[in-house]
């Protein structure tokens, strides 16, 4: 159960403290506070956990710290969206809004290389109207000799850059809670010009105990993507794993997944389950389609199944789209072949934009059809 305060409600205000005293006298019942920042408002809940199911609703719900209570009856109990529930889906970052009706587009480097060409990336972005990228400092690799990325090394210059130019969010995968720390210290040395959505990747969707650091930390949202060798539940539950750590500022990853099926693309293209997601959680939903198709093929109608996928994904209402360009992809250090380049970042914008009205246009005609039909 969840118990949604009023928003003039503070743990100091003698509401609150009457609200709790009813609820310790209550056997088997265990309360957790959690805080969500917003632009406009603080919201302030309170899970129980335990044997709620004895609890009385409507007499909590008469209570004068509360606005509503939400009874979680289904799995996922802080990002789970529930009978009856009008919580919010979003949250803003240094400006950006997130949301399950916002769209972002994250382009940028899969491993950042050289300040060339991360220049260059991030002055084509701000050249067309972009304030989001990624740019991989630290690599999970396959391979033990690969390239395993620069770290730490690395994010001063990134970092400056993108003050430079106007980027306000970088998603940036960790790979072990000290980076979490190394991230912080290179923001604050360089004057914090920009933001940081921390990415978990998919071969550490189960790491759970750096999900469980990572959901304690409030100062940075994260993008965590689903396993690509794991249900949708378990990838769902991962997700939960950082709410129920504090950080609920979570957007959900769409990467594809691993199975010779999705052959020939690199893993099988799994955009289908924007809209389950967004039935079943309130998190943002993000697709990454160079990492599911993993190639520059074109069909016949001359247009790269990159562009396809990702054109299916937001028609589908995804959130966010990160996706892999580099201005030489041939001289990339990860993931080159499957890079768009500088010169292809206007059109692919504009197919974005292209899929976002149709999807936008779908929504009106449900609206028309799903109210006539009274769905
Ligand atoms: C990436 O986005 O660079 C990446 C490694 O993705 P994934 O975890 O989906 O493989
Ligand atoms: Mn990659």
């Amino acid at each position: 159960m969840i118990i949604i305060l009023r928003p003039e409600i503070t743990p100091h205000s003698p509401e609150y403290r009457m609200l709790m005293d009813y609820l310790t006298n209550k056997p088997g019942i265990q309360t957790r506070l959690h805080q969500e920042t917003g632009t406009l408002q603080t919201l302030t809940e309170v899970y129980l956990i335990g044997n709620t199911a004895a609890l009385d609703k409507d007499e909590i719900e008469n209570m004068p710290a509360v606005e509503r209570v939400v009874r979680v009856s289904e799995e996922y109990r802080i990002l789970g969206r529930h009978h009856d529930d009008r919580r919010p889906t979003g949250f803003d970052y240094n400006g950006v809004l997130f949301s399950q009706d916002s769209l972002n587009v994250f382009a940028g480097l899969c491993a950042v290389d050289t300040p060339e060409h991360v220049e260059r990336m991030m002055k084509a972005l701000r050249d067309h109207g972009q304030v989001c990228t990624r740019m991989g400092a630290y690599k999970p690799r396959t391979n033990p000799y690969s390239f395993q990325g620069h770290g730490r090394q690395c994010l001063p210059w990134v970092f400056e850059l993108a003050g430079r130019y106007g980027i306000k969010v970088i998603a940036m995968e960790i790979t072990h809670d000290s980076h979490l720390d190394e991230i912080r210290s290179a923001l604050e040395q360089t004057g914090r010009p920009t933001g940081i959505l921390i990415q978990i990747g998919t071969r550490n969707t189960q790491n759970f105990e750096l999900l469980k650091i990572v959901g304690r930390q409030r100062e940075f949202p994260v993008l965590l993507k689903r396993g690509f060798g794991i249900t949708l539940e378990e990838s769902l539950n991962a997700a939960e794993y950082l709410a129920s750590e504090g950080n609920s500022r979570i957007i959900f990853g769409l990467r594809g997944m691993k199975t010779n099926m999705g052959d020939p693309h690199r893993n099988f293209v799994d955009f289908a389950h924007v809209p389950v997601i967004k039935r079943l959680t309130r998190m943002p939903i993000c697709i990454d389609p160079s990492h599911s198709v993993g190639t520059r093929d074109r069909a016949p109608d001359g247009m790269l199944d990159l562009m396809h996928v990702t054109a299916q994904g937001v028609v589908a209402g995804a959130n966010m789209v990160l996706v892999d360009f580099h201005p030489e992809p041939s001289r990339a250090l990860v993931d080159g072949p499957q890079a768009l380049t500088l010169e292809e970042l206007p059109w692919f914008l504009e197919d974005v934009a292209l899929a976002r009205e149709a999807y936008e246009k779908r929504r009106l005609l449900c609206e028309r059809h799903a109210g006539a039909h009274r769905l």
